[in-house]
This record gives structure tokens, C-alpha cells and sequence, in this order.
């Protein structure tokens, strides 16, 4: 193994990242070891992904003992852990459906073609469009990159396709002109992930539930990024108290173990009848047992009040750090989804800055060109924010 080098995936993968120079080979917590023993504090969480940081010890040992029992076994057959982790989401929720898949793309691609059967079922094949925002981001299939507001991820791949729009986010007239009878689903992230952590405002997810009422559309909340907790509640759509009609989810609910979900209720559901849709790993007992035992950790007033305790903290040491170097123009995001958005003197120098603050012994992410998004173990240290944010500010000092 240790012939194994950074320069193999240069020659090896398809070339669609463009990873850091190191190899990440152990995780523990909040933080990550490369193959030449240096030590990375993880602001990253994976992408929002590692919920417990890595390694925690209950989902290791919920992995290993359904290991040991039974991997995989079709949709021919329905599994335990499945369906326990169903009975745990619909009861935490406002859905009475769960359907299982293994990652947010796929969670989205569920939602957007059942919004559009149940459509065609209760109100003909004229009503089929999709309207969702500009810069929005809803995975890398066919549909929902196509669904995504940004455009340089979906050109280039042969005809579009058809009945998706876009329009400004935050902006319910533009929502309000857009919409019509012939709308079936209006997809919305709560809080804008990938292109810079942009939360929606309350009256705007307020109007678009009542233009989505008014016009008979379905309205999909994309909590692919903000759900399991990530934002201090369970779900991103419990702070606005603002309720879906379909909801995907990915990312947090498998703590880094492939996963997706998406959620919805009993009248919407069933015109997914026997045989529309389907998937072979889809509520896999492997990762439906991991996803079980995040449940059961991150739903529990203590990891989620912990969320907003750890919000505060981050938000004061960023504060204080960036100021003698005008660093940040605006925190912003809730609970440990938080976008530090660059400066003008600062904004065209992201990827340096993400380069620095890896040679100082620190992960962390961007989102959109300029800003810097920190989505953490939801239980991080308070140890390790500190020592997160010293060597921030050492990357910085490089940068001067
Ligand atoms: C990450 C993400 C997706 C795509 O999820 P994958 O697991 O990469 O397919 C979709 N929507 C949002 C909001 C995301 O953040």
C-alpha cells in the first residue's frame, strides 16, 4: 500500500476532482491523519457528510454487527434495519412515506418524478413543469443537474430536458410570475448549500407554500445538505415551520456510509406504485443500520442544542480572527453549515486559501467563488474549533 501515491490518481481516475495533494488514511473524530502521519483538524465534515466526526465509536460497532448478519438482499425482500430507520424518520416528521436510495442525487431524481407522476395522474400530461432557482444545486443525474440553477454544470451533455426554469432565489414575485397550472413541483434548497450557504428568508418559503397551494403544485424541499441535524433541528424546515410536500435527504443521515431518503406523505406516495420506480441498494441493510444509530444519536436534544452552542462558538473565534485581516464581510448559515463570505480584498483568493489552511494542518471547503463553508462534525470539540480557527489565522498570516 504504501507504493500508492497522490500522482496515481493523475493517471488512474477520471479526471473530475481536483484533490488535494495529500491522502487522507485515518480519521478519528474531528480529525484526519495523511499516509505521512501529519494531522488535519476537519472542518469539512466530508462535505457535510460525517454527522459524528470519524470513526465514532457506536457506528462503527452499528456497521461491524450488521456486518456480520446479513449485507444485502434485493427489494425482493424488505430488511429490518429499513424498516426501522422508515418508522424513525416518519414519526420524526411531517411524512408518512419513506423511500430509500444511496445519495442525494438519487433522492432528488425520486422526488422530481413522482412530483410529476402524481401530476399526471390527478391532473393530465399537461402538467409537468419544474420551476427551481438560479444557482441552485440538486445533484449530478441527468434530471437534477438539469434541474440545478448553474448552468455550467448541466451544458454540454445534449438536449435539456424539458419544462424546468429557474428563477431568482429569494424573490417571491419572480416565484409568483413563474408559477402556473401547469407548475407540478416547485424544488427549493432552505439554505442554498454549494453556492455559498444562503438561507432562504421566512416570507419567501412562507409565499411559495401558498403559491404552491394555490396552484396545485407540490413543493420538494432539497435537505439533502441541511437535513439530520446540520442546522440545529432535525430538519431545516422545522426553523421556519414552513412543511414540504416531498423532502430529500442524503449527506448527514449515514454519517459518511452511502445513503439517501426521500420522505413525503401517504396521498403522494402511493402514485409510486408497484414497479414506477425502484433502485437495487436502495435501503441496503448495511446502510440503513448506520443511518439508524445517527438517528438515534443526532435526534436527541442534546446533540442538537450542542449544534447551536457550537454555531455561537464558531461564529465568535471567525469573527475575531478575521478582523485584523478584513477577512470576512458576513457569517452567515445556521448551526454547523456556516459560509464565511470573503472580502472583496480577499474573494479571488478562495482556492489559495483552502491550499494555506491545508498546509497549516486544517480542512475546509468553499462554496460558490467566495465564500469559505465550514460543515463540521456535529459534536466537534471545543478543543478543536479552537485549535481549527489558530491555524486559520496561521494560513492567513502565510497569505499576507
Ligand atoms: C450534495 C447535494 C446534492 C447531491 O447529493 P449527492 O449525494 O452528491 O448525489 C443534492 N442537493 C444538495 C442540496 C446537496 O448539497
Amino acid at each position: 500500500m504504501s507504493t500508492i501515491t497522490r500522482s496515481d490518481y493523475d493517471h488512474y481516475i477520471v479526471p473530475v476532482y481536483a484533490p488535494a495533494n495529500f491522502i487522507p488514511v485515518r480519521g478519528q473524530g474531528s480529525k484526519v491523519w495523511d499516509q505521512e502521519g501529519r494531522e488535519y483538524i476537519d472542518f469539512t465534515g466530508g462535505i457535510a457528510v460525517n454527522v459524528l466526526g470519524h470513526a465514532h465509536p457506536a457506528l462503527v460497532e452499528a456497521l461491524n454487527t450488521q456486518a456480520n448478519k446479513l449485507w444485502h438482499v434485493s427489494n425482493l425482500f424488505t430488511n429490518e434495519p429499513a424498516l426501522e430507520l422508515a418508522k424513525k424518520l416518519t414519526d420524526a416528521t411531517f411524512a408518512d412515506r419513506a423511500f430509500f436510495c444511496n445519495s442525494g442525487a438519487e433522492a432528488n431524481e425520486a422526488a422530481l418524478k413522482l412530483a410529476r407522476r402524481y401530476a399526471y395522474d390527478n391532473f393530465g400530461e399537461e402538467k409537468f413543469e419544474i420551476i427551481s432557482t438560479l444557482n441552485s444545486f440538486h445533484g449530478r443525474t441527468y434530471f437534477t443537474v438539469s434541474t440545478g440553477g448553474q448552468e455550467k454544470y448541466s451544458k454540454g451533455f445534449g438536449p435539456k430536458i424539458e419544462g424546468i426554469s429557474h428563477v431568482p432565489y429569494n424573490d417571491l414575485a419572480a416565484m409568483e410570475a413563474a408559477i402556473s397550472e401547469k407548475t407540478c413541483a416547485v424544488i427549493l434548497e432552505p439554505i442554498q448549500g454549494e453556492s455559498g450557504v444562503l438561507p432562504a428568508e421566512q416570507a419567501y418559503l412562507e409565499g411559495v407554500r401558498a403559491l404552491c397551494d394555490k396552484y396545485n403544485a407540490l413543493l420538494i424541499f432539497d435537505e439533502v445538505q441541511t437535513g439530520l441535524g446540520r442546522t440545529g433541528k432535525l430538519f431545516a424546515y422545522m426553523h421556519y415551520n414552513v412543511i414540504p410536500d416531498i423532502l430529500s435527504n442524503a449527506k448527514c443521515l449515514g454519517g459518511g456510509f452511502p445513503i439517501g431518503a426521500m420522505l413525503t406523505k401517504e396521498h403522494i406516495a402511493k402514485h409510486f406504485s408497484t414497479g414506477t420506480h425502484g433502485t437495487t441498494y436502495g435501503g441496503n441493510p448495511l446502510a440503513c443500520a448506520v443511518a439508524n444509530k445517527v438517528m438515534d444519536i443526532v435526534n436527541t436534544p442534546t446533540v442538537l442544542e450542542g449544534v447551536e452552542k457550537r454555531h455561537q462558538l464558531f461564529v465568535q473565534a471567525l469573527e475575531r480572527m478575521g478582523k485584523p485581516y478584513d477577512l470576512f464581510s458576513q457569517i452567515r448559515g445556521k448551526g454547523l453549515l456556516i459560509g464565511c463570505v470573503l472580502t472583496p480584498q480577499w474573494k479571488t483568493r478562495t482556492s489559495e486559501i483552502i491550499k494555506a489552511a491545508a498546509q497549516h494542518g486544517l480542512m475546509i471547503l468553499q462554496a460558490g467563488p467566495e465564500v469559505i463553508r465550514l460543515a463540521p462534525s456535529l459534536i466537534i470539540e471545543e478543543t478543536d474549533i479552537q485549535e481549527g480557527i489558530n491555524r486559520f489565522e496561521q494560513a492567513i498570516k502565510h497569505l499576507l
